[in-house]
């Protein structure tokens, strides 16, 4: 057997939405190293890429990043400026960047080959990257180690992210191993892109049936379908709500109707919790970008099946 030529690299940024922290993947390319994710902006993160391509003999020749949150992208500047490395990232991408990378294209880097896939969903700057010689795909978070990942909006879509996963079960399903940006690495990507794509069917399922037994708001939605969640994670869970209202809106399949009135205490809890009460206020900005909430809600709506 061939040893591997990635090596998974820990951001120490541990929370509910990053896991054991964000993955940053060194892949040896021969003669130098390609980093995709260089993580959050936290200097021992960045000295340590640099000292594990430079166990390997390595220096970092290339930068690639999945897509712009902030427990991804921000680490790219400081190692661009440390390596003299090109930074890869989305055509849409916002953050600073040297190159972008259309979907599809093939790039080689040193000994490797790696094709962008534009893979839009949980971020509108989505990539990822497929390396065929050793049947891997780096998935950024469009799929993780464990658990599933957030589709929000504004800048998530569930139908974009429906179709990710939907191309990824046609050419990917047969992947031996799918990089997540968190978590473990995926070793059986046929059952993990399945398990996905049925998992948000369900869901879906579940909205649809709670509305065709009454219109409803999204907290009312989010107490009846995630009864037996933790109410802490409600929140998250009102924005996945959200992602399927808006589809099956733009679908034609439901119909909203706003209310002359502002969230109370109960449904305010739900719909704009109080990030600034998270203990770390670099993880307040990375649970804003993951969960969406750019502005708070002030009216509340009820969805019903259309008639
Ligand atoms: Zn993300």
């Amino acid at each position: 057997m061939v040893a591997s030529r990635v090596a998974r690299i820990l951001a120490p940024n541990p929370s509910p939405m990053t896991l054991e922290g964000s993955n940053t993947y060194l892949i040896d390319a021969g003669d130098f190293a390609v980093v995709i994710d260089p993580g959050p902006p936290i200097d021992r993160h960045v000295d340590a890429i640099v000292e594990a391509a430079r166990d390997r003999g390595l220096a970092i020749g290339a930068i690639l990043v999945t897509h712009g949150h902030p427990d991804h992208a921000p680490a790219a500047a400081p190692l661009a400026a440390r390596t003299g490395a090109p930074v890869y990232a989305h055509a849409r991408a916002s953050f600073p960047h040297d190159r972008t990378w259309a979907d599809g294209r093939r790039l080689r880097f040193g000994e490797l080959e790696l094709i962008a896939l534009d893979t839009p969903g949980h971020a509108v700057d989505h990539l990822a990257f497929g390396m065929e010689e050793e049947g891997a795909l780096f998935a950024g978070d469009v799929i993780v180690g464990r658990g599933t990942v957030v589709v929000a909006p504004p800048f998530g879509d569930m139908r974009a992210y429906q179709a990710t996963l939907g191309r990824l079960q046609d050419n990917y399903a047969s992947a031996r191993t799918i990089y997540g940006g968190h978590g473990e690495a995926v070793d059986d990507p046929r059952a993990k892109i399945a398990e996905y794509i049925a998992h948000r069917a369900a869901r879906e399922g579940q909205v649809l049936s709670a509305l065709a037994e009454r219109p409803s708001t999204v907290p009312d939605l989010v107490e009846r379908i995630y009864r037996d969640t933790p109410a802490v994670l409600w929140p998250a869970a009102a924005r996945q709500v959200l992602a399927h209202l808006i589809a099956l809106e733009s679908e034609g399949r439901v119909v909203t109707r706003t209310l002359a009135r502002e969230p109370d205490a109960r449904e305010a809890a739900i719909l704009n919790p109080d990030l600034s009460r998270l203990a770390d206020p670099s993880l307040a900005s990375v649970a804003a970008a993951e969960l969406g909430f750019d502005r708070a809600v002030e009216r509340i709506v009820v969805y019903e099946p259309a008639p």
